[in-house]
């Protein structure tokens, strides 16, 4: 299973750079030179500053229409640096972060997501952005739901981490956005260490390509872990990873069309028949009736770890929020564009040109 990372703007190139801590092949593009110096793990050869001729390496200030000129401009050069990383060896999925309020991320994420797809036809493109913040105001919120739209038609799956569920309400900004990048990077990354491992059950990188194979819709990772000697029921502890408090976007699970889990811990925590009974239950209640399951016995292990993938979903609160308000705002200055604009024609019509006064 071959995974590239792909970081666009300041949020995406800092969840790209954790990638990289944990051994991902990822690459970080960005219209900010600073941002791009400013990342650790990331070789300098696979950073790439986009739209120079445009701002001149000093970023776009949440613009996305700028972000979307300098991905557009620069897109050859992108697209060099991204083939010979790929190299002669498929890539099964390009996993593209960013965050989905500010500029760069926003603006250039489906740019270079409708290359990706024409230059790699069998590969997937997964979108994995950040919603912005309730307190950051409208911007944030139009930029995001235009993303939202824009991606859908284009990329396989959107994993959309909304930040508001995951900042607590005391936690500084930057503080809160640090440990939200690890988080992401620790369940996609738990998910995808479990892909093509020997298990009693394996699943394998074309499970994974199915589940995410959706459309353009919603996905969501679920996640729950405990000490092995204290669980007292294992079903519920899976059940739990696909409920609520488990996933990073506010979803209705039984939108879902795919389902995949994925258990590991010690063999003896690791009991069939209660496996069986939450992957029954949860398989009846997703829409999609599809559930593919790898468990992975493991005697090394003390603690039991599920790791859930939730896809083909279209019905998710934190997005509905999203695009309604941003529809709403966008309704409403145009209205008001319009009307300032008929006022302004009355006011001024009836003037004369200067030749009529002067003559
Ligand atoms: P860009 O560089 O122009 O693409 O802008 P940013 O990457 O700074 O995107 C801004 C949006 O992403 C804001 O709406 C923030 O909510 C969100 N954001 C910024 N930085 C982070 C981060 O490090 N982690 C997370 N989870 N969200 C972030």
């Amino acid at each position: 299973m071959r995974a590239i990372i792909i970081g666009i703007g300041q949020c995406g190139t800092k969840i790209a750079d954790i990638f990289s801590l944990v051994d991902f092949e990822a690459l970080a593009i960005n219209t900010s030179r600073g941002d791009l110096e400013y990342l650790k793990h990331i070789p300098p050869d696979r950073r790439i500053l986009i739209g120079e001729s445009i701002v001149g390496g000093k970023g776009v200030n949440a613009n996305p229409v700028l972000g979307r000129e300098a991905m557009k401009r620069d897109l050859p050069m992108v697209m060099k640096k991204i083939s010979s990383l790929v190299g002669f060896e498929d890539v099964d999925i390009f996993f593209l972060t960013f965050g989905f309020g500010g500029g760069t991320g926003a603006g250039g994420t489906p740019v270079l997501a409708e290359a990706l797809k024409e230059e790699y036809p069998d590969s997937l493109v997964v979108a994995i952005g950040a919603l912005p913040l309730k307190e950051e105001g409208i911007r944030p919120t139009i930029n995001a739901a235009i993303t939202i739209d824009k991606l859908s038609k284009i990329v396989d799956s959107i994993i959309a981490i909304d930040n508001n569920k995951l900042k607590e309400s005391n936690e500084d900004i930057s503080q809160a956005y640090e440990r939200i990048n690890y988080a992401i990077v620790e369940r996609i990354a738990s998910l995808l260490a479990l892909i093509d491992v020997p298990g009693e059950q394996t699943l394998d990188a074309s499970d994974l390509k199915f589940v995410l194979r959706a459309m353009g819709s919603f996905a969501t990772v679920g996640y729950a872990k405990a000490d092995a000697t204290k669980i007292k029921s294992l079903s519920r502890l899976i059940i739990r990873s696909f409920e609520n408090e488990g996933l990073y976007l506010d979803v209705n699970i039984e939108s879902a069309l795919y389902g995949l889990v994925a258990i590991h811990g010690p063999p003896e925590a690791l009991k069939a028949n209660e496996i069986f009974e939450a992957l029954n239950e949860l398989t009846q209640r997703i829409r999609g009736k599809q559930i593919f399951r790898g468990f992975y016995p493991d005697p090394r292990e003390r603690e039991v770890e599920v790791v859930t993938l939730l896809s083909g979903i279209y019905e998710s609160k934190s997005i509905e929020e999203i695009v309604i308000t941003a529809k709403k705002y966008a309704q409403e200055f145009l209205k008001a564009k319009e009307e300032g604009e008929s006022k302004k024609k009355k006011l001024l019509s009836g003037l004369p040109d200067f030749d009529d006064i002067y003559p």
